[in-house]
């Protein structure tokens, strides 16, 4: 190859730091494998840690100490408005995500991971190249595990390139606090985003073009949080698009079609969350044959494996959901098959969750999916009105439901709103992994008073044994 520098051979090269890609380049060197991971930005971590699921947690911790500092006013308790240090704010963020990062670079030298900077691109079937800064180098590989990531989706027809305009990577920036923010797509960025700038003073119009909040969430669950912000929020368009946005000194001019209805209003920011792309296809994939559909994704099968036997891909790249948990997951099969292995993918469910204020979260089978399948199931939905531990937080909006199957009374799926759902979804996953029926979630002692108890109600009341409601026989 001509105007090559250098020419490295590994045994696994993993294109990508990101949760997959560091993780399976971690677990191939943990199983004995001499392994190279090429990353294109100068530190790991990928969009999880560095513009991700870290970092937005970080804000949204700041943001849920406002809004409780606030609320807990009704119990005689008030503070002084809080003062925002935004500099500093940004700073204690990049400081969080920082810790992280370097302690990956740190795991990988202890693990003799090979660690290159650069964008990696194949060349062939057994070869990629790599570029940066000091130009070219090839690195030849006998397993390659392709974890490039996705990409904020952007709408063409929208004035880009104007600093206004955000994608969720600039509005975790925070470089200002706009008077007046919209966020276009009411999925779970741009909630959780409004989260944060609502927090932090934003007016917040929302414009999701699905009928609900969070699609494909049930109703049911995505509704307590759909009233709070309701009360909070300048406007929620559902069933509505925006047909255009135009720059202006004064603002972005922004119209909406709500229905044949047309509404025009300015606002100082508009964040763009409609989505993330996967990255299939800038990497050059037709050189080594592996195919990528058109939108980008690659197809890959049980064991994580292309279309091209020695040639692997995971996390967002191969597929929905695009969520750091399942990113890991995949690549430790990956890491696995190529170390001789016999494992495959098994989870039975890749939860979900909303880090909004009540946080929404839900794994296996939702109501939707049941009735679309014509699966029979029995459903409990526990009132967390009737939770002494939420009422002692202040919160009573908050439901926990439990779908079981009718025949073997085995649990399908659960669905939690309300504070620390994310946290406590956790057991209903294990359950369902465990094959359990409502009746192992009803027997197992859970400690009181706390919200997890909320799951164990809900399984009493399926059962028929709850005493903390009143529920009428059928
Ligand atoms: P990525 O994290 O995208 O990593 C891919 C890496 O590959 C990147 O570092 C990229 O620079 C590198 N790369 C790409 N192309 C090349 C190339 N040619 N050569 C070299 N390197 C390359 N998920 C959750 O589970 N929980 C959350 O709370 C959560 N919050 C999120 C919040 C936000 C704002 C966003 C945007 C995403 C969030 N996600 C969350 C999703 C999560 O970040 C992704 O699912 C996860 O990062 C996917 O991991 P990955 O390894 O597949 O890809
Ligand atoms: P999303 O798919 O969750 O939500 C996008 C929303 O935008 C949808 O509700 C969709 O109906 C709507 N939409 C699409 N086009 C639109 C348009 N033109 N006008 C109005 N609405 C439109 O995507 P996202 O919120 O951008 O997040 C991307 C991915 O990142 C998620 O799917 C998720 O996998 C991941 N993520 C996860 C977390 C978490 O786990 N807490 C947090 C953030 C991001």
């Amino acid at each position: 190859m001509t105007g090559m520098e250098k020419q490295l051979t590994t045994e696994v090269l993993v294109i990508g730091g990101g949760p997959g890609g560091y993780s399976a380049a971690f677990r191939a060197a943990d199983l004995g494998k001499q392994v190279t991971l090429v990353e294109r930005y100068p530190v790991l971590g990928g969009v999880c840690l560095n513009v991700g699921c870290i970092p937005s947690k970080a804000l949204l911790h700041v943001a849920n100490i406002l809004s409780e500092s606030k609320e807990i006013g009704v119990s005689g308790v008030t503070f002084q408005p809080p003062e925002i240090d935004k500099e500093k704010l940004v700073e204690w963020k990049s400081s969080v995500t920082s810790q992280l990062t370097t302690g990956l670079s740190a795991l990988a030298k202890q693990r003799n991971v090979t660690v290159l900077q650069g964008t990696a691109r194949f060349s062939g079937t057994h070869e990629v190249v790599v570029e940066n800064e000091e130009g070219e180098s090839a690195v030849k590989f006998e397993n390659v595990i392709v974890a490039v990531g996705s990409q904020p989706v952007k709408i063409p027809s929208f004035p880009n390139e104007d600093s206004r305009l955000m994608d969720s990577t600039g509005a975790l920036e925070l470089k200002d606090i706009p008077a007046k923010l919209l966020i276009v797509g009411g999925g779970i960025i741009g909630l959780e985003m409004a989260t944060v700038y609502h927090a932090l003073g934003s007016q917040i119009t929302i414009v999701e073009m699905m009928d609900q909040l969070i699609p494909g969430c049930d109703k049911d669950l995505v509704r307590p949080l759909a009233q709070k912000v309701k009360k909070q929020y300048d406007n929620i368009f559902l069933s509505t698009k925006v047909t255009a946005i135009l720059a202006q000194d004064d603002g972005l001019k922004v119209t909406f079609d709500k229905q044949g209805t047309v509404v025009t209003d300015l606002f100082d920011k508009v964040l763009v969350a409609v989505g993330r792309s996967p990255n299939g296809h800038f990497i050059d994939a037709e050189k080594a044959g592996i195919t990528v559909t058109e939108r980008g994704f690659i197809e890959v099968d049980k064991q994580m494996r292309t279309n091209v036997g020695h040639i692997f891909a995971i996390g967002d790249v191969v597929g929905n959901p695009m969520l750091a948990h399942k990113a890991v997951h995949e690549a430790k099969i990956a890491a696995e098959v190529i170390a001789g292995e016999r494992v495959e993918w098994q989870a039975l469910t890749i939860p979900s969750v909303a880090y909004t204020d009540p946080e929404v979260a839900w794994m296996g089978l939702t109501e939707i999916e049941a009735k679309a399948q014509g699966i029979a199931y029995n459903k409990a939905a526990f009132p967390w009105a009737a939770s002494g531990r939420s009422l002692s937080i202040g919160r009573k909006e908050g439901l926990t439901k439990l779908l079981t199957d009718k025949e073997t009374g085995k649990i399908l799926g659960a669905g939690i709103v309300g504070t620390n759902a994310g946290e406590l979804i956790g057991e209903a996953v294990l359950a369902l992994e465990m094959g359990a029926c409502a009746e192992d979630i009803a027997l197992t002692v859970h400690p009181h008073p706390t919200l997890s108890e909320t799951l164990g109600f809900s399984a009493e009341m399926i059962e028929g044994t709850i005493t903390d409601l009143l529920v009428k026989k059928r």
